[in-house]
C-alpha cells in the first residue's frame, strides 16, 4: 500500500502593504483664499493621481463601491488611473455618474469613510481621483439612448435628483420633460458657493446628455395652477417629482423680520449669481450644518473684517457639517460658539444683537442626539450687524394634491412611501435626499420602478440599466461585488 502523497505546501499569503500617508491634494493658503471665491482645491497632477492611485490595494471586497449610494465603481477608475489610462478611467467615472463633475468637487465620499485604508490612516483620496480621471482623460463624451420607448416621462424639479432620474429614463429610451422653477438647474448646488463648485460644473455634466431625449423648462414652476398629476392628462405617462427642499425654515424668535436678518439659503444664491448682498463688519451665523458652513465662510470673504461668529446650540461633537467643512472654516478664523441657543434677536429699525441663553446637553433623544436643555439665567447679548439664518430647509408643496399621500422626511424633502417611491397616484413617483449623491441614489430606485411600471411589470424588477455609451450589453458591475446598496 502506498501512502497518498502529502498536499504541496500553500505559498505564504503576503497582505498588501497599505500606504497610510495620502498624496498632498494641491490647495489654496489660508490667506489668500479667504478674501475672495477662487477655488480652494486644485486639481492632482498626472504624477501625484497615479502616486495616489497606487495606494489603493484593490481589495477583493469593494468597500468603497458598496458605501457608494450610487454604486460608482471607484476600485476601477483608481485602478485605471494607477495604469495611466485616464481616458478608460474618466470613462468608467462617467458610466454610472452622470454628475460627476460636481461630485468629484462636492460629494461628502462615504466612499473614503469605507476604504480599508483608514484603518491605518488616510484613506485613498477616491473622490478626488474621481477629478483627476475627468480633468487628465476625456471627459466630453455623450451619453447615448437606446431605443425609444415612446413613452413620456415628467420630472418636476431639476436638483441632482431630478437630473439622475432624466438620465436614467433617457439612457433607456424614454423622452423626458424636466420642469425647473428657477432659471438655472441643479437645485441646491446652485447655492454651494464658488470657492467649492460652480455652475459651469452642472452644464457641463448636461452637456453629456445633450443626445438623450431629454427637454430641460425652466422658470416654470409647476404647482398650484399647473398641479403634478394634471401631467398625466398632458400626454406623460408617469411623473417623477423631486421638488427637493427649496425655502428656508425661519427662527421663530422676535426680531426675526429685521433688516439685516437674512436666510442663508437667499444669501448664498445671491452670491452665486452676482447678486448684492448686504453683509455687515460683524456677523452671526446660527446652525451646525453644511448650510451655515457655506454661510460663515462666504460672509468671511463678503464682510470685509475678519469678525464672523458661528453659534450652535449643541457641541462641536455633535455638528452635522462635513468634518472638512469645519476644519477649512476653523482654519480660516471663523469664531465658534457652541452650546448657545437663540432667544430674541434685537434691533432698532436693523439688527444689532442676537439674545442667546447657555445649553447643556441632556440625554440623547430617540435619533441618538443629545437635547439641548437651556441653563436658567445664562442670557447674554452678542453685538453684530448682520444675522445668518441656517436652521434647515422645507420644501414648498403648494399645489400638490394631498391624494399624493407624501411622506416629508426629518430633513423636509417630499417622498412617496410606496416601493420604489411610488405615491397614492399610480404614475406619480416623489424622491430626493440629504445629499448630492444620496438623492441620485433614491432617483435611481424611482427611475428603476418608473422604468417597470411603464413596462407593464408589476413588483418584478426591470433589469439593469443598458449601456449609458451604446456599448454592448447592460451595465453590469464587475463580479465580487455585493448588491449595490440602494438608499
Ligand atoms: C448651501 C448648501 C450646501 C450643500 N453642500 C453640499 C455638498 O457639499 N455636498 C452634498 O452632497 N450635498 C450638499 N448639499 C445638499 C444637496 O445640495 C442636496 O441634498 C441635494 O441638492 C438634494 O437634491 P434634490 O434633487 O433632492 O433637491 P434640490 O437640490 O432641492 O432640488 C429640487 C429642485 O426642484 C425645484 N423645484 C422645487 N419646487 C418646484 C416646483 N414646484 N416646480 C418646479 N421646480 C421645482 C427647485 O428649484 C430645485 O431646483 C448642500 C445644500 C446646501 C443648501
Ligand atoms: S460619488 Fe461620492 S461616494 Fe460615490 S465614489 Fe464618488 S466620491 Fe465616493
Ligand atoms: S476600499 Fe480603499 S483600498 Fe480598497 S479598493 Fe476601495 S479605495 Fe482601494
Amino acid at each position: 500500500m502506498t501512502a497518498s502523497a502529502a498536499p504541496a505546501p500553500r505559498p505564504p499569503v503576503t497582505p498588501p502593504k497599505l500606504n497610510p500617508v495620502r498624496v498632498h491634494v494641491p490647495e489654496e493658503g489660508v490667506a489668500e483664499r479667504s478674501t475672495d471665491f477662487r477655488e480652494i482645491l486644485h486639481a492632482y497632477s498626472k504624477e501625484d493621481a497615479i502616486l495616489e492611485a497606487k495606494r489603493c490595494i484593490q481589495c477583493r471586497r469593494p468597500w468603497c463601491v458598496e458605501a457608494c449610494p450610487i454604486s460608482q465603481d471607484c476600485r476601477e477608475y483608481i485602478r485605471l488611473v494607477a495604469a495611466d489610462d485616464f481616458n478608460g478611467a474618466a470613462k468608467v467615472t462617467l458610466r454610472e455618474n452622470p454628475l460627476a463633475t460636481c461630485l468629484c468637487k462636492v460629494c461628502y465620499h462615504y466612499c473614503e469613510d469605507s476604504c480599508v485604508v483608514k484603518k491605518k490612516g488616510v484613506p485613498i483620496a477616491i473622490r478626488h481621483l474621481k477629478r483627476a480621471s475627468l480633468e487628465l482623460g476625456d471627459d466630453d463624451l455623450a451619453y447615448v439612448a437606446s431605443a425609444p420607448k415612446h413613452q413620456r416621462v415628467a420630472v418636476v424639479g431639476g436638483g441632482p435628483a431630478g437630473f439622475q432620474a432624466a438620465w436614467e429614463l433617457g439612457v433607456r429610451g424614454y423622452a423626458v420633460t424636466v420642469f425647473e422653477q428657477e432659471q438655472l438647474l441643479g437645485g441646491l448646488m446652485q447655492t454651494i458657493p464658488a470657492y467649492r463648485m460652480t455652475n459651469a460644473d452642472v452644464e457641463h455634466d448636461k452637456s453629456r446628455l445633450r443626445d438623450l431625449d431629454v427637454t430641460w423648462v425652466t422658470d416654470t414652476k409647476v404647482g398650484i395652477e399647473f398641479p403634478p398629476e394634471k401631467l398625466l392628462e398632458q400626454g406623460y405617462q408617469a411623473v417623477f417629482i423631486s421638488i427637493g427642499t427649496s425655502m428656508h425654515r425661519v427662527l421663530k424668535v422676535d426680531g426675526d423680520q429685521l433688516p439685516g436678518v437674512l436666510p442663508a439659503l437667499e444669501m448664498l444664491k445671491k452670491v452665486n449669481r452676482g447678486e448684492p448682498v448686504e453683509i455687515g463688519k460683524k456677523v452671526i451665523v446660527i446652525g451646525g450644518g453644511d448650510v451655515a458652513m457655506d454661510a460663515v465662510r462666504s460672509s468671511l470673504r463678503l464682510a470685509g473684517s475678519r469678525d464672523v461668529t458661528l453659534v450652535y446650540r449643541r457641541g462641536r461633537a455633535e455638528m452635522p457639517a462635513d468634518p472638512e467643512e469645519i476644519h477649512g472654516a476653523e482654519a480660516e478664523g471663523i469664531r465658534f460658539l457652541f452650546q448657545k441657543s437663540p432667544v430674541r434677536i434685537t434691533g432698532n429699525g436693523h439688527v444689532d444683537g442676537l439674545v442667546v441663553e447657555s445649553i447643556e446637553l441632556g440625554p440623547p433623544d430617540a435619533g441618538g442626539r443629545r437635547s439641548p436643555v437651556p441653563v436658567a439665567g445664562s442670557e447674554e447679548t452678542l453685538a453684530c450687524d448682520t444675522l445668518i439664518v441656517a436652521v434647515g430647509q422645507r420644501a414648498d408643496l403648494r399645489g400638490f394634491d394631498a391624494a399624493l399621500d407624501l411622506k416629508l422626511t426629518s430633513q423636509g424633502w417630499p417622498e412617496g412611501k410606496g416601493p420604489g417611491f411610488a405615491t397614492s397616484i399610480p404614475g406619480v413617483f416623489a424622491a430626493g435626499g440629504r445629499s448630492v449623491v444620496y438623492a441620485m441614489g433614491s432617483a435611481t430606485q424611482a427611475a428603476d420602478a418608473i422604468d417597470a411600471y411603464l413596462s407593464g411589470l408589476r413588483g418584478e424588477p426591470t433589469g439593469p440599466r443598458p449601456d449609458p455609451f451604446g456599448e454592448p450589453g447592460t451595465f453590469q458591475l464587475p463580479p465580487g461585488y455585493t448588491t449595490p446598496i440602494r438608499v
